[in-house]
């Protein structure tokens, strides 16, 4: 492979697409004539300014994001999300959560700290292996909003179908399948997703929020930088942002658009993970482990039943120059995520090893 690259099955930080770290590598002394690079650049200046301005731009290009929502980068990776919800949309102190896996617990875990946590549905009972139905869900009135981990990535499990939430305002975690799928936006008072799945590197959330969300009202001892607020009334730029992250973004934004957007995009994931889990139905060794319906284009975590086994298939494929195929430490087992900027080519050479190594057994 040029460049001695591997194919990086990772979680996260994961693979990006090559043609834009070609293009990052090539501007990274001297950034188009300013004599510097980005990550010596002043966020003030006209050439950061536009950088800013044309990754907005061609996000909101690439989801069709309505006028009434803004785009916001905000540090501290996806984590900081799960205090910035509650304290900013928790304002009659109720909101609903449904529990998918290990992300969405984290957000519960976090959420209770600054008010009441209703768990609506949970697939709690079959270790997250499905997605629960939360069609006609228990949602109470005064319900500040419904939060869902919409691509569960330690269990693989992914909502095809959003929750019915009789009105409330519906938040969603979509770090680990973000642009992976075309997205109505409007279905959503806020998306938001850490941009190292599936994006760029790692340390900043995405945040798309409806204008109607961002408010004063947010509790006295909410820090100042996590109130929406402060991000939208200085355009992310209250303090010095991720400046080299928002620019590694901004350039998959425009390589996703130039792809043909995110239809596009999807057909080639649906591509990959067709693939995939078809060699996952055929195997006798190898088995997935989430229900048919529910299964992630991003995640696929998968089992040989012997954890002996696994620990061996991870070092063979790694000595073949796949790497990161090792489960979540929670789950163990493996797993393949197979986000966006994974080569087709990536996923058939996995397959391939992994029907030989069977056969070879
Ligand atoms: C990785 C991940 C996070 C946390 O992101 P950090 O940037 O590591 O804080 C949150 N939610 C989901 C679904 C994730 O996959």
């Amino acid at each position: 492979m040029k460049y001695d690259r591997v194919f990086n099955f990772s979680a996260g930080p994961a693979m990006m697409p090559e043609p834009v770290l070609e293009e990052i590598a090539a501007e990274v002394l001297n950034y188009r004539g300013t004599g510097m690079s980005v990550m010596e650049m002043s966020h003030r200046s006209k050439a950061f300014i536009q950088i800013y301005d044309d990754a907005v731009a061609d996000l909101r290009k690439l989801m069709n994001i309505p006028d009434n929502y803004k785009v916001l980068f905000v540090q501290g990776g996806g984590t900081t999300q799960f205090a910035m919800v509650p304290l900013n949309l928790m304002k009659g102190g109720v909101a609903c959560y449904v529990e998918t896996g290990a992300w969405s617990k984290k957000a519960i875990a976090e959420a209770k700290k600054y008010g009441e946590v209703k768990i609506v549905a949970s697939s709690k009972d079959k270790n997250f292996s499905y997605v629960p139905d939360c069609s006609d869900l228990d949602i109470p009135e005064n319900a500040d909003y419904v939060y869902i981990c919409e691509n569960e990535t330690i269990n693989g499990t992914t909502f095809n179908k959003l929750p019915n939430t009789k009105g409330a305002v519906l938040v969603s975690d979509q770090s680990s399948m973000f642009l992976s799928r075309p997205c109505n936006v409007e279905d959503y008072g806020v998306i938001w997703a850490g941009v190292q799945k599936n994006v760029g590197p790692a340390g900043m959330a995405v945040v798309i929020i409806r204008e109607d969300l961002i408010t004063e009202d947010v509790p006295d001892f909410c820090p100042t930088y996590l109130s929406y607020k402060t991000h939208a009334d200085k355009d992310s730029m209250y303090n010095t942002p991720n400046c080299w992250a928002i620019y590694c973004c901004g350039k998959v934004f425009k390589y996703l658009n130039d792809l043909g957007g995110l239809e596009a995009v999807e057909k080639m994931n649906q591509e990959k993970a067709q693939i995939f889990y078809d060699f996952l139905d055929s195997s006798e060794l190898f088995k997935g482990t989430v229900a048919k319906e529910d299964r992630s284009l991003m995640n696929i975590p998968f089992v040989t039943g012997s954890d002996e086994e696994d620990a061996a298939v991870v070092a063979a494929t790694k000595a073949a120059g796949m790497d990161n195929l090792k489960g979540h430490r929670s789950v163990g087992g493996l797993r393949a995520s197979i986000y966006n900027a994974m080569p087709k080519e990536g996923v058939e050479a996995l397959v391939e090893f992994l029907k030989e190594y069977e056969a070879n057994k």
